[in-house]
């Protein structure tokens, strides 16, 4: 069993089929990418996986136990991160103080010696926010602000981190880095399972990706595999209705083209 997996994991909103069967699993040491047009369920597994929603039915393993039924702070104790499509900062404090704090909360429940200010320092210059420690959070940029959030989630000391759409709002060459950070968090050892919209930052940055769509899973493979995947190809760009009055309906997906 991989060391994340879910097992035929469906949810039903009311009349809404959210997800229906879908298991996908995530491995230490890689990027895995979980994409799909909007509304195809990405947001609603990440919620399944990290506990924040239980899941109609269907199982969520994490290192071979069943997490299920497990409340999220338990889930983050045993090494599940997250970040949200949202982003989910404490505006007001400096961007030290966002990982203190988390620093100081795992202080607080973990068994090991942690000193707070080198582990608040070494997540900074990992995610390469030195110089910008003592800014009020609310004051940086959007791709900055991302970083901030990826350290709070790192100051958990994850072992699978889980990232909704980190790329939204950051420009080319912030994407770039990024890509290369989440290559160096899974060399160190992270299962990466990373949601996005941005294909050239999944292409580049995932060595294996699972397709979602209409909350099923439609395929899985490297990154080439799936770009010549036709079925994924027409999830994407929609599959055009005939003309109507010469006007061609746009797509369903909305959500990019594959490069
Ligand atoms: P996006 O890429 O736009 O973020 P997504 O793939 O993350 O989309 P979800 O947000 O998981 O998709 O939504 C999947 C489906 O479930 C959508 O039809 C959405 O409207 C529905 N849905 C999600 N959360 C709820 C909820 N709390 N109540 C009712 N319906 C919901």
């Amino acid at each position: 069993m991989a060391f994340l997996q879910t097992h035929e994991i469906s949810m039903r909103f009311g009349g809404i089929d959210a997800l229906n069967g879908v298991s996908i699993s995530a491995e230490p040491g890689l990027v895995t990418g979980l994409i799909g047009p909007n509304g195809a369920g990405k947001t609603t597994l990440f919620n399944i996986i990290t506990g924040l929603q239980p899941p109609t039915s269907g199982q969520v393993f994490l290192d071979g136990r069943d997490v299920t039924s497990m409340s999220v702070y338990r889930r983050a104790r045993l090494g599940i991160g997250r970040t949200f499509q949202r982003l989910e900062i404490f505006g007001s404090l400096s961007v030290r103080d966002n990982i203190r704090v988390t620093v100081e909360v795992r202080r607080r429940w973990s068994r090991q010696r942690i000193d707070i200010k080198h582990e608040t320092d070494a997540i900074l210059a990992r995610v390469g926010l030195e110089e910008f420690a003592k800014v009020p959070a609310d004051t940086l940029p959007t791709g900055s602000a991302r970083l901030v959030e990826l350290g709070r989630a790192l100051a958990t000391r994850p072992r699978l981190l889980l990232l909704d759409e980190p790329g939204s709002g950051l420009d080319a060459a912030e994407t770039e880095a990024f890509g290369l950070l989440l290559a160096e968090l899974a060399q160190d050892g992270l299962a990466v399972l990373l949601v996005e919209h941005d294909m050239d930052l999944v292409m580049k940055a995932c060595s294996h990706l699972m397709v979602l769509d209409f909350g099923e899973l439609l395929a899985s493979g490297t990154p080439e595999e799936i770009r010549a995947n036709q079925q994924v190809q027409d999830a994407y760009l929609g599959v055009e209705e005939p003309p109507v009055g010469g006007i061609t309906e746009p797509g369903l997906a909305g959500a990019g083209t594959l490069p």
